[in-house]
């Protein structure tokens, strides 16, 4: 039978807290949560993105913002139950805000709070027309002049960006740009979406022939439209390509494809972007109140120089642009970099009869995919976590109530437990010579991901391929330079090569507004990603949420959107629902803007 005794423990917090919020008594709320408390709040009282940190940060962000937030009916969430397990007691929790309902999580120890997590499901007056609200699609009755859905959505088409101005222009038709898209069209926010590509999808189509996505699909959904239940794990890249342009049609976007954003500059007075775009062979000028850059974090090349590159007799090229090992077969490849794109081109080019080399330079995290599926992923998602009651939505909820600060503790023994498992494994790669690490403080993949989004490859087949020597290693070197048919390494070995792939990474998305808009934005916003962990490639001081994403940035109406698709659904929401309360004109302080300590 199910204890309800926690049920009570948490209430009593609940209710404690309620009163003292709605009585407006700080130091009251704050004495409610533990010394070492943290409290992740996405929107609903900072409209930000932010964790406060102990109860010093707690009260400091209750006396900025209480007044205004107001917030009331504090509770368990309709229909849950909390639990307790090894003395941390947990449960849903719902809430509201003078404008706003909210869903969240709390976690108590010792009686008071630990983790707080609040975030925005709805703004009242605003709610998403779903269920009893859905639209009816048809007006019953008769009508002169009628029009039907498809002229309305072209007399749409027509005018918007034309005779009537998006309230918003996303840049960039990834995913990214059509999660938020989708969002933004339920919530009633005219928005365009500009994308180069002619249609939506083809950012995946036009990566290596061999790429299937690395995450499965449980995490992979993208909001409103889950995909079925036969869809394969791992979703090869040109299928999730025709998923995408697919649900850019049904969810109604309004997605320019083949068009270019060439510049946008913002007017501080009449709070306003003027955003030229080639479409059609033509330039259009849009005046959005708000620009989206989803431009995508593995979008920008880092394309490296070398001394002789200029004079390289073969094909060379970023590993953004590899067409795949087609022509290449008996001819001799050399892969630059050991990450993901690396071992993926390393392994199909194999696979395609190319003698192929990769050289890594400094070390690499290696997870096997069975191994992070079961140990890293499957508690939340995967089929067992479906059977078990799991939705997306609280999957995506849990992992978001833990805080950054502390996320490392839970992922190191997920890694040590790979580490253990999978021994043997590791211990083959480093007998042919691959560099390895576990992160800087062994807390694994997903950490190196949040931190610097870069630095691991999830193993699909090529480390056996690098254990066995069917791809050749070379380890710990550089390239010193190249010749018109080799590349010549730092400790003086010459590879001979017909091909030479750059799988060297990408940079930072703030270069993305450096090129539209210009760099003093581009630096007055700073480093786009990471949390100042002040681990390798991510510098401190420390943030406690990821730069820029998702959130108001230094430069007023501009947003980065994007990340992994399980990212870019969680947090499209806590954006579109920032973009739409500022289209209503609900007033959003922002609470504790983040500063800038990195440019770029
Ligand atoms: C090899 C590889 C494997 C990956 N595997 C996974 C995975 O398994 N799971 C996962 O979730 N993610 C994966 N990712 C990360 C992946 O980049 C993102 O999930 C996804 O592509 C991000 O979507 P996005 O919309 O943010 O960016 P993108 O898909 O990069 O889309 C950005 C778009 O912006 C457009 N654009 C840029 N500039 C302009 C301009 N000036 N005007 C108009 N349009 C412009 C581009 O054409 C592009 O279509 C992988 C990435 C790579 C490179």
């Amino acid at each position: 039978m199910l204890d309800k005794a926690p049920n009570g423990r948490v209430s009593n917090v609940l209710n404690a807290l309620d009163k003292a919020l709605s009585a407006g008594e700080v130091e009251r709320a704050a004495d409610l949560f533990q010394a070492d408390c943290y409290w992740r709040d996405l929107v609903t009282f900072t409209w930000n993105i932010k964790t406060m940190e102990g109860r010093e940060q707690v009260r400091d962000m209750l006396e900025a913002r209480l007044a205004d937030v107001k917030p009331s009916s504090l509770k368990i969430a309709d229909g849950e139950d909390a639990s307790e397990t090894n003395g941390i007691t947990e449960s849903w929790i719902q809430f509201e805000t003078e404008v706003a309902r909210g869903f969240g999580h709390i976690r108590l120890k010792d009686g008071r709070i630990w983790t707080l997590l609040t975030t925005m499901s709805e703004l009242k007056g605003h709610e998403e027309p779903v269920g009893f609200d859905r639209p009816m699609g048809v007006k019953h009755g008769v009508e002169r002049d009628r029009k039907t859905w498809k002229e309305d959505r072209e007399a749409e088409a027509a005018e918007l960006g034309y005779s009537r101005q998006p309230y918003c222009v996303i840049v960039g038709g990834g995913q990214g740009g059509i999660a938020l898209g989708a969002r933004l069209r339920q919530l009633n926010v005219p928005t365009i979406i500009i994308e180069k590509n002619e249609k939506p999808g083809d950012s995946w189509r036009k990566r290596y022939k061999s790429l299937c996505l690395h995450d499965p699909v449980w995490y992979d959904h993208l909001p409103y439209l889950p995909f079925p239940r036969n869809w394969p794990v791992f979703s090869p890249k040109d299928k999730i390509a025709d998923w995408l342009e697919m649900y850019t049609k049904v969810m109604e976007l309004n997605y320019w494809g083949a068009t270019e954003c060439k510049r946008a500059s913002y007017d501080e007075d009449s709070c306003e972007w003027t955003v030229v775009v080639q479409r059609d062979g033509k330039e259009i000028v849009l005046n959005p109140k708000q620009l989206v850059l989803a431009t995508g974090m593995s979008g920008k090349a880092n394309m490296p120089k070398f001394e002789g590159m200029e004079i390289f007799k073969g094909d060379q090229h970023h590993s953004s642009q590899h067409p795949g090992p087609g022509k290449y077969k008996d001819k001799k490849a050399v892969v630059i970099g050991s990450n993901n794109s690396a071992h993926d081109i390393c392994a199909a080019l194999w696979e395609a009869g190319v003698d192929v080399t990769m050289v890594q330079r400094s070390t690499t995290h290696v997870v096997r995919s069975d191994s992070l599926m079961e140990l890293g992923l499957a508690q939340l998602y995967s089929e067992q976590a479906v059977q078990s009651g799991m939705t997306t939505a609280k999957a995506d909820l849990i992992f978001a109530s833990l805080p950054y600060k502390i996320l490392p503790e839970f992922q190191t023994p997920v890694y040590n437990a790979i580490r253990k498992r999978d021994a043997d494994f590791y211990k083959r790669l480093e007998e042919a010579g691959f560099l390895l690490d576990y992160g800087d403080d062994d807390s694994g993949l997903f950490m190196k991901y949040l931190r610097r989004g870069s630095g691991y490859y999830i193993d699909v087949g090529a480390s056996e391929l690098i254990a066995n020597g069917s791809i050749k290693l070379k380890s710990g070197v550089d390239v010193k330079r190249l010749t018109e048919h080799s590349v010549i390494l730092s400790d003086g070995t010459e590879l001979p090569a017909d091909l030479v792939v750059y799988a060297t990474g990408y940079g930072s998305m703030n270069g993305w507004a450096a090129d539209l808009i210009s760099r003093e934005v581009a630096d007055k916003v700073g480093k786009v990603w990471g949390l100042g962990s002040n681990t390798t490639k991510d510098p401190g001081p420390w943030e406690g949420e990821q730069r820029n994403m998702w959130k108001p940035t230094q430069q007023e109406a501009l947003w980065f959107h994007g990340g992994n698709l399980h990212q870019s659904r969680h947090y499209s929401q806590f954006l579109a629902l920032q973009l739409k309360a500022r289209m209503e004109g609900i007033p959003t302080p922002v609470y504790g803007l983040q500063k800038v300590h990195h440019l770029g």
